[in-house]
């Protein structure tokens, strides 16, 4: 195992490096729960100056020709790309997630970034009649807060720095305070490649005060949030207060629906990783998994199987594919539902160990059909417990499915695809894949349904939420 040394990192505010005033935040390491780095606890001058920061920005940046917003973009990824190993090693000490998958991460980051500085967003000609030409233009906002988890720290932040860069505002990101490290770090390559004007991109870090006082701050035009229900909740009435817009990208409790006619062995294989990927810590990851009576115990046979068979650990350890829960309160919050079904009498296909400390780690647990109104059925674990649930016909499923607050992903399993189709049509959530785990791009819009979200990221759709609509209305006889 390669441990790196802890480093102590500053924020980006302003083009220059800032380091902490007081007491620097301890970001610890999941796997080991020992220091894996610090960062400044922004003061609240610190957060003023990156907001004015960005403010006086943008007056420059909205004006610049979009080519010139693109070329910052690639400069951000190929900083990025240079810095590869370094980048995941740091990634998987904050956050967990093995080697492997961090390199992963990354690589999404880039193709996100990339991505997205190809886009475009045309002004529309609406009509030229010989008097009167009419065209609607998309209009940066301003300053953009980007509130970011810790589920994919770097990918979420690159999902929220690259629209808000190419449509020519100005943002103020700020990670969370269980893993900023990698983030501020791309922060200080940044600053030493002189790849982004002063006071476009502001990166700060710090503690629970610092989300609340950038989402109500009135120099803020835009929150663009990735977490809980709960705290979107907070965001939202924040905004209101400046009527900032707000993209919110929230919690999920995705129903997989698993039809007869399928290949048991693959499908359980394969629908095992989208429940327990990143450790079951993806908001899009498969967390009811349906499966018809007529396949129920082979399939469960066959996803106890694989469960079983995981490598958790350090994901630094070679061979590791599952890291632990990334940080105390989630692995508390996940024991605690695991022994909760425990008690309530359910039965456990698999129940994996939760080795004493250190380390937040809890293996792959599947219950073997509980109850619709169980805990285990209606809340958003977040972490590697998994019921599977046994239904009979497609009318129920469908029913049983969409009977959640959430509606964020979902997925149909079949060697139908038409047949599967018309049952994800039925489904009411802003994405369904069939016969696939989850997938997104940076070109198709993302976005939950009912307490999933409000807006999209990503796509045509999700740069327009960046803007606003200006008509321009000109005589011209
Ligand atoms: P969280 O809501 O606790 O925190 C998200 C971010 O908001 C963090 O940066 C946090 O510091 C900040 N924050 C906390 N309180 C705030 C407040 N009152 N005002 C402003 N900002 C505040 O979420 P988390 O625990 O970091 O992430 C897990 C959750 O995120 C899960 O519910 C998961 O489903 C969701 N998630 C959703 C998506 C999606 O795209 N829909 C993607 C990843 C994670």
């Amino acid at each position: 195992m390669t441990q790196t040394a802890a480093p102590a990192l500053r924020m980006f505010i302003d083009g220059r490096l800032v380091a902490a005033e007081g007491t620097p935040l301890d970001v610890l390491d999941p796997a080991t729960e020992e220091l894996a780095g610090q960062v400044p606890d922004a003061t609240d001058a610190q957060l003023e100056s990156a907001i004015e920061a960005a403010g006086r920005a943008f007056t420059t940046w909205s004006a610049a020709p979009l080519e010139e917003r693109r070329a910052v973009l690639r400069s951000l990824a190929a900083v990025i790309r240079e810095h590869t190993d370094e980048l995941a090693l740091l990634l998987t000490a904050e956050q967990g997630k093995p080697l492997e998958a961090a390199h992963g991460e990354l690589r999404s980051a880039l193709h996100w970034c990339e991505g997205i500085a190809e886009m475009e967003f045309p002004a529309e000609e609406i009509r030229d009649t010989g008097t009167h030409r009419i065209r609607i233009r998309h209009v940066p906002l301003g300053v953009v807060a980007g509130l970011v988890p810790w589920n994919v720290p770097l990918a979420l932040a690159i999902w929220k720095i690259a629209p808000a860069l190419l449509t020519g505002n100005t943002i103020v990101v700020k990670p969370s305070p269980f893993t900023p490290l990698t983030t501020l770090r791309i922060g200080e390559l940044l600053a030493e490649a002189d790849a982004v004007p002063a006071g476009v991109l502001n990166i700060v870090s710090g503690g629970d005060h610092i989300g609340p006082k950038l989402s109500e701050h009135p120099g803020i035009r835009k929150i663009a949030f990735t977490g809980s229900t709960a705290t979107g909740k907070k965001v939202m009435a924040s905004a209101a207060r400046n009527l900032a817009r707000v993209t919110l990208e929230l919690g999920g409790n995705d129903a997989a629906i698993v039809l007869p006619d399928i290949d048991v062995d693959t499908v359980a294989e394969k629908l095992f990783w989208a429940c327990f990927m990143n450790t079951g810590q993806v908001c899009v990851a498969a967390k009811r998994v349906y499966v018809h009576d007529d396949v129920y115990d082979a399939f469960a046979r066959r996803f106890a199987e694989v469960a079983a068979g995981v490598k958790v650990g350090d994901g630094r350890d070679e061979g590791v594919q599952l890291g632990p829960l990334q940080n105390r309160v989630q692995y508390e919050k996940v024991v605690a539902l695991i022994e909760a079904t425990a008690a309530s009498g359910a039965r456990f296909l698999v129940k994996g160990d939760i080795p004493d400390g250190p380390g937040y780690f809890v293996h792959p647990t599947v219950v073997d059909d509980p109850a619709d109104d169980s805990d285990i059925v209606r809340l958003e674990p977040f972490g590697p417990v998994v019921p599977l649930l046994r239904f009979h016909d497609i009318d129920e499923v469908v029913e049983r499915a969409n009977a959640s607050e959430y509606g964020l992903g979902g997925s149909v399993w079949s060697g139908n695809p038409e047949a599967a189709e018309r049952i994800a049509t039925r489904i009411e959530t802003g994405v369904v894949w069939i016969n696939e785990g989850p997938r997104l791009a940076p070109d198709l819009p993302f976005g939950g349904h009912k307490t999933s979200g409000l807006g999209v990221e990503n796509g045509t759709a999700g740069l327009l939420e960046y803007t606003d609509t200006q008509v321009l209305w000109s005589r011209t006889d």
